[in-house]
This record gives C-alpha cells, structure tokens and sequence, in this order.
C-alpha cells in the first residue's frame, strides 16, 4: 500500500506504508527557546537599535560571541554599560550559548577524532564530530534531531524524525567544537554538514547558521571551506544552486540504478536518478563547480566492478568527485562493508574511467563515529 505524506515543505512523498513511522510527521517540529545564536547579524543590529542601541554594540557583541567565544567572564564585565544592562535586561544577564551542553565526549583510540553528545534544551541530544587530520581540523554538524528519510543503513534514519535543529542549536555545535580545539592551540576551520539530519529539509536554518560562523567580524570561517551533504532534495538543490550559496555541494548517491538506490534510500522514490543527476549537472553547469558524491560501499550490494561501470556511465561529462566511505554496522541493517579487495577494485575502475575517488577512512570508528551511532548507543546502554 502507497500512503501519501506530507513532506519537504508543502510536498508530498508517495511511500510504502512500512516507511510511514520514519517519516516527519507535519505535527513534529518544536520551536525551541530563542537564543542570541539564532540571531543573524541583522537581525541583532535591529534589535539594538529597536533599543536605542548604537550599531557599533552589535559588533561587539557579535565578536564577543563568535570570535572570542564568550568564554572569559571578563569580557562580559568589559562590554559598555549600555549593553550589558541590554543584555542583563533582555537575556538575563545571560548571553545565553547554552542551547547545547556537552552530555558526553569520547575520544578515538588514535586520539585523532571526538565525539561531542550535545544536549539540547528540551533534552533532545544530537552529535557532532571533531576530526583531526594533519594541519587541519573538521567538524561533522547534525542539522536535526533524528532524520525522516529513512535510509535503511543510516542510525539517525533508524530512529526516525524528533525535530528541526534552530540556527542556534547548529552554531552552538561550532561553538563547542572551537572552544574544544582553542583550549588545545589548534582552530576550525572547517565544517562538514554530514551528521544527524538531512542538512536541506532543514534548508532556512543550516543557511542562516553557515552564514552566521561565516560572517566576518565573527568567526570568519570561509565557505569554500564548508560542505552540505545531502540524500539528494532534488527542489532544495535547485535552490541552493539559485541562491548561488558558497558552500561545497555532496550528494550521497550509494547506487547507480532506481531500482538499487530506492531500496536504500527510500528518498529515491520521491526524486528518481534521472531528476537528481540533472540538478546535479545543473549545480555544477550553473556555478562551475565540482559536485562530490558519497558512496557507501557494501558488500554484494554496490561494490562490484559491474556497478562501478554503471556509477561512471551515470557521472559522464560531470564535473564530479566520489568520496567512498566503508560501511559502519548499525543496528537496524543486516549489510556489511565491502572487502578491502573489492574496495580497492571498485576505486581502480573508477580511477582508469578518469573519474576522481578517494576512500575515506574511517574516523574514530570506536568512538561510534558512524552518523547517528553515539545516540543510538546511549539509548540501548539506558535500556
Ligand atoms: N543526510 C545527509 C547528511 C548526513 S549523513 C546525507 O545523507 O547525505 C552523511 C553521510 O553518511 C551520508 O553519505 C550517509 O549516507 C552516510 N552514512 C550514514 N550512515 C552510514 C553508515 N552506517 N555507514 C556509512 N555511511 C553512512
Ligand atoms: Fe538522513 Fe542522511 Fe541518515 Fe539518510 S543517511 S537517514 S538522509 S541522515
């Protein structure tokens, strides 16, 4: 039986009824709390000068907060009178970045990668992940609190959807991954949107939050350096690629036919190969930019020489990149990862094709760095 659900901003999607509990439900979402996080610069400068406020405050406050992290109380104290007594009087005296606490934090055995469990204020927790590499460091940002599109090797997917993240909710995750790295000497400067969450069903607030850390009297983050990941919202790629956004664009494709991709990613049945490799090639053909896919590889399932023939067919005369990414056992998923030998055939035939491939290696997979996986493993340890 097909049901009818409504989704994606006023669209609907035509899914097994077996799907319908993972999917979001138009009921769902909860406004949290305001914070000053879920602010745009504007929107702060408004409200200071609403309040009589010169424009110069917001500047300041707008330092305080993504430049300097709002982590030495004598900032505070060195603010003008008239904005601590705005900030005393309208937020309690509280710049309030406490829209996400540190629940938990694990680190990887090679020390290289952290696992933040982040609480929210209505006591949702979503993950983010500090990476390491050689002169560099990433951090991996949720955009939700569970996800509704229900790719059935993903953990987050498995536990459904709970709600939208803020703007807020998102920039505190930078916040906490920089303050994590500033106390150690090191910086962030890079940002991957490949956590909890399909980063553009959520589309207003992951832009409002990039732009924020972005912006520059702040943290100043460059957005050559951030990427968005998507399951592949055919409409909302057509949108970032109008609205001309700076971000790196990657699409987790996993498969290469309808028939192979519906049954991972549920997704596929709403917006087919034929429609997403056209707003992928539009992407790219409009903004002269390489797209980046995502291929998780499992064994017996996508990772034979044959699919990779069908993989370079689909990609011809796109600018593109294919990230491979081993497959990390969940719960809710019988697949296993691809044999080192089949991994590496699959990159060969990719490579001879001339089409460019990395596999990435698995970050802190004993931190349960996997998409989802922190959280889910907290729920089953509860129980
Ligand atoms: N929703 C977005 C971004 C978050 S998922 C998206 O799907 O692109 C980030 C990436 O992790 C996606 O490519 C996703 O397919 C992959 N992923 C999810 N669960 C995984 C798992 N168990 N093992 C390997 N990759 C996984
Ligand atoms: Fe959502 Fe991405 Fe997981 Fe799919 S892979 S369920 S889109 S988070």
């Amino acid at each position: 039986m097909k049901v009818e659900v409504a989704y994606v901003r006023g669209r609907s999607l035509s899914l097994s009824s077996s799907l319908k509990s993972m999917l979001l439900s138009p009921m769902d979402p909860i406004t949290p709390p305001v914070s000053l996080l879920d602010l745009r610069f504007e929107q702060m400068q408004a409200r200071l000068a609403a309040d009589g406020l010169r424009p110069i405050h917001a500047r300041t406050l707008w330092k305080v907060l993504y430049r300097e992290l709002d982590v030495a109380p004598q900032l505070r104290e060195a603010l003008s009178p008239p904005l601590a007594r705005w900030l005393r009087d309208h937020w309690g005296g509280t710049v309030n970045l406490t829209t996400a606490t540190i629940s938990e934090q694990l680190r990887s055995s090679d020390g290289m990668t952290r696992k933040l469990l982040l609480r929210l204020r209505d006591g949702q927790e979503i993950e983010t992940v500090v990476m390491g590499y050689p002169g560099r460091f990433t951090a991996c940002l949720s955009s939700q609190a569970g996800c509704a599109m229900g790719c059935v090797f993903c953990a987050t997917g498995q536990m459904g959807f709970v709600r939208h993240l803020a703007p807020g909710e998102i920039v505190s995750q930078v916040i906490a991954a920089q303050r994590l790295l500033r106390a150690e000497g090191n910086e962030l400067r890079n940002l991957v949107l490949m956590g909890m969450g399909e980063p553009l069903h959520n589309y207003d607030a992951v832009m409002q939050a990039l732009d924020s850390v972005c912006h520059s009297p702040g943290m100043c983050i460059a957005p050559s350096r951030v990427s968005v990941s998507t399951v592949g919202l055919v409409p909302a790629i057509i949108r970032f690629t109008d609205e001309r956004r700076p971000y790196s664009l990657a699409v987790s494709l996993h498969a290469a036919t309808d028939e192979e991709r519906s049954a991972l990613l549920p997704v596929n049945q709403r917006w087919p190969l034929a429609e997403l490799m056209e707003a992928c090639r539009y992407h790219s053909q409009r903004l002269s930019r390489r797209v980046f896919f995502g291929w998780t590889l499992i064994a017996g399932r996508n990772d034979s020489p044959e699919h990779a023939r069908i993989l370079v067919e689909l990609l011809r005369g796109l600018d593109a990149h294919i990230n491979l990414i081993r497959l990390n056992a969940t719960a809710g998923f019988d697949g296993s990862t691809s044999a080192d030998a089949s991994a590496d055939a699959f990159r060969n035939s990719l490579k001879a094709a001339g089409v460019p491939c990395t596999i990435r290696q698995y970050r802190g997979i004993d931190v349960a760095a996997g998409c989802g996986q922190l959280r889910a493993d907290r729920l089953e340890r509860a129980r």
